[in-house]
């Protein structure tokens, strides 16, 4: 898609810093790293978000995550790696193509800000309720 960034990462016309490519999938390192080693996985087909992937191409970004992170790991020794995927600017997605975050924490970090919510019981009539109604969405 011609002015997508993450397209343009891609095909090299925009320079970025690879750490892993196949067939389908395509890994680079954040250039606003939240902490290092901060890497993106991408599809090579342009979809915007979950809803645009195709089944091989979801398939393809997690297989190789867990390469990704595998090599994370090794590299690194992170105490734990994030793996978060937004969809939508309601969920804070900036760049509209389809990306994976592996963020690794260090030791001594902290934890990272997104995983930190209040812990609060809900109202169980309530959960019910949303509950069956996504239930009886899902086709
Ligand atoms: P989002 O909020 O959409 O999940 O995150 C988009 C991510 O893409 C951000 O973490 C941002 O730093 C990263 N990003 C945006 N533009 C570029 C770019 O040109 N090159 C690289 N390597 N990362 C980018
Ligand atoms: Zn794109």
């Amino acid at each position: 898609m011609e002015n997508c960034i993450f397209c343009q990462i891609i095909t090299g016309r925009i320079p970025s810093v690879k750490v892993y490519e196949d067939d389908r999938v395509f890994a680079f390192e954040d250039i606003n790293p939240i902490s290092e080693g901060h890497t993106l996985i991408i599809p090579k087909t342009h979809a915007e978000n979950l809803f645009e992937m195709t089944g091989a191409d979801l398939s393809a970004v997690i297989h190789a995550s867990k390469k990704v992170a595998s090599g994370i790991q090794k590299a690194l020794s992170p105490d734990g790696i994030a793996m978060l995927q937004l969809n939508g600017r309601g969920a804070n997605q900036v760049v509209m193509h389809y990306h994976m975050h592996l963020v690794p924490r260090m030791p001594g970090a902290g934890r990272l800000p997104i995983t930190i919510w209040e812990i609060k019981a809900g109202d169980m009539d309530a959960i019910q309720k949303t509950g069956a109604k996504i239930a009886a969405a899902i086709e």
